[in-house]
Formats: structure tokens, C-alpha cells, sequence
């Protein structure tokens, strides 16, 4: 999920700071035009199309990252989808579709990436979830148990691995301004803005700055936590 959004900003964030990069979504032209910008300021970088729910299509390209990059370091598992609906209204499919993009796609990467990462004596996985997923939302049953199941997940891995080097942290934004949050009209903004502590939705690059920090050798002794980047709603 890096070819837009809070993904993007991820990937900028740590292609300046000197990571090579390999981006993987299912859009190619946003995904080959963001690969290319990653590339100019100097570090590698591919990009891999391909659905994060499928395993096949994750095999594929986790055997062009392996090919490329020798293994990988770090892993960000932000590809994310949301078909809210009130319980009652919620089709099974719904249901499936959330559950198989937000929750089995980070499974799915991390069965492949992790070992070479426990190999390394090195690794950082850092999933995205969700304020949702710790405080449940109205209207998102299928979206905050994904995040909710994801936070489960991190904090097993974490138990499995930590001892090997490597870290899984999750990140869990609040409101956020990206395509996800775009269709908020203006008293639902003004609403939100005033429920947060901070008085402002935030930025993918707020949101990038703590991956950054997780991703790096400055966060060697934390693993299985989560880390709210909302401006205080979540307390
Ligand atoms: P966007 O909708 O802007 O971006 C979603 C990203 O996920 C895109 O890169 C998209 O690329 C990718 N993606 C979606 N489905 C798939 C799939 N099946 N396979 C591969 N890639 C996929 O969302 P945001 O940037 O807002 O959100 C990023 C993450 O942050 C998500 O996990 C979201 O749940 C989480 N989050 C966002 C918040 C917000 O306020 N914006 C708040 C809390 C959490 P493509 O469509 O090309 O596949």
C-alpha cells in the first residue's frame, strides 16, 4: 500500500532517510509513477503490483524483492480498504473482503519476510491499524475487528520473535487526511476536529515520522506495541 496515501508518505519517508524501497499495490500506474519518484533521490526502488489479500500474487512479489534486494529489513504492511455498513446491513462479502486485505494480507507478507529477518538477527515489521481497532466504531464492525485482529496478531508475532532481533510494532492513526478521509464533508470535519485533543486532523506525514522512528535502530527494545497517532483522542 505505498503508491498513495499514508503509504506514499512511509515510502518518501524512508527512501530520504536512505531505505531502498519496494512498493507493492494493485494500481500500476500509481505504483510505477511512485516508484520512479523513489528512485530519484538516489535509493532503489521497485515497484510490484499485485492483490495483498491473494498469496499468489504475495509470493510473486516477494520473489522480486528477495531477487532484488537480498531479503528485506524492514516491512510496512499499510494496505488498507474500508465497506462500512451498520451491522444489520452488512453483506457477508463485506465481511470477507475486509478481513482478507486488512488483516490476512499482513500474514500473508509476514510468513515470507520474517524468516530472512530472524536469519539476519535483524528485522522490523510494522503493521497499520487503527484507533478503530482499540476503541470500535459504529458503522465499521468488519474494519475494527480486522485492525482489532491485527493488533492480536503483532503482539503474537512479537512473543515469537523478539528474541531473534526483530520487532513488530503496530501504529494506529487516528483521523488522518488522505483519499480514505477525503469524503468527510465539512460538519462532519468540523466535528471530528473538535473531538481531537490537537484540533486538527492529521497528516500522513505525522503518521510516517513514527514509522520512521520504528524502522530505525532508535527503537531496538520496543516490540508488541501500539502507538497512537491521532492528537490525543484515544487516551
Ligand atoms: P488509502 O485508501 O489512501 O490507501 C490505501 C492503500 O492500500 C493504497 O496504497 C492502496 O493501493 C492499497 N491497497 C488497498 N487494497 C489493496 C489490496 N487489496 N492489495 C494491495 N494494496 C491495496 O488509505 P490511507 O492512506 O488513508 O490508509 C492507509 C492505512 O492506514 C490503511 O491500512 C488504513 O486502514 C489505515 N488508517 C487510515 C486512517 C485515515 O484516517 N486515513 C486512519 C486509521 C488507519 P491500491 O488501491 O492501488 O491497491
Amino acid at each position: 500500500g505505498g503508491n498513495r496515501g499514508i503509504g506514499r508518505a512511509i515510502a518518501g519517508t524512508l527512501a530520504r532517510a536512505g531505505a531502498d524501497v519496494a512498493i507493492f499495490a494493485r494500481s500500476p500506474e500509481s505504483v510505477e509513477r511512485t516508484a520512479a519518484e523513489l528512485s530519484q533521490g538516489g535509493v532503489r526502488s521497485i515497484g510490484l503490483v499485485g492483490d495483498v489479500g491473494d498469496p499468489g500474487d504475495v509470493e510473486r512479489a516477494w520473489a522480486e524483492v528477495a531477487e532484488t534486494f537480498e531479503g528485506v529489513d524492514i516491512l510496512v504492511n499499510n494496505a488498507g480498504i474500508t465497506r462500512d455498513n451498520l451491522l444489520l446491513r452488512m453483506k457477508p462479502a463485506e465481511w470477507d473482503e475486509v478481513l482478507r486485505v486488512n488483516l490476512a494480507g499482513a500474514f500473508h507478507w509476514c510468513r515470507l519476510a520474517v524468516r530472512p529477518m530472524i536469519r539476519k538477527r535483524w528485522g522490523r515489521v510494522i503493521n497499520m491499524a487503527s484507533v478503530v481497532g482499540l476503541t470500535g466504531n459504529a458503522g465499521q464492525t468488519n474494519y475494527a475487528a480486522s485492525k482489532a485482529g491485527l493488533i492480536g496478531f503483532s503482539k503474537s508475532l512479537a512473543a515469537e520473535v523478539a528474541s531473534r532481533g526483530v520487532t513488530v510494532n503496530v501504529v494506529a492513526p487516528g483521523f488522518i487526511e488522505t483519499e480514505m478521509t477525503a469524503a468527510l464533508d465539512d460538519r462532519a470535519r468540523a466535528a471530528y476536529e473538535e473531538r481531537i485533543p490537537a484540533g486538527r486532523l492529521g497528516s500522513a506525514q505525522d503518521v510516517a515520522d513514527l514509522v520512521l522512528f520504528l524502522a530505525s535502530p532508535l527503537s531496538d527494545y520496543i516490540t508488541g506495541q501500539v502507538i497512537c497517532v491521532d492528537g490525543g483522542l484515544t487516551r
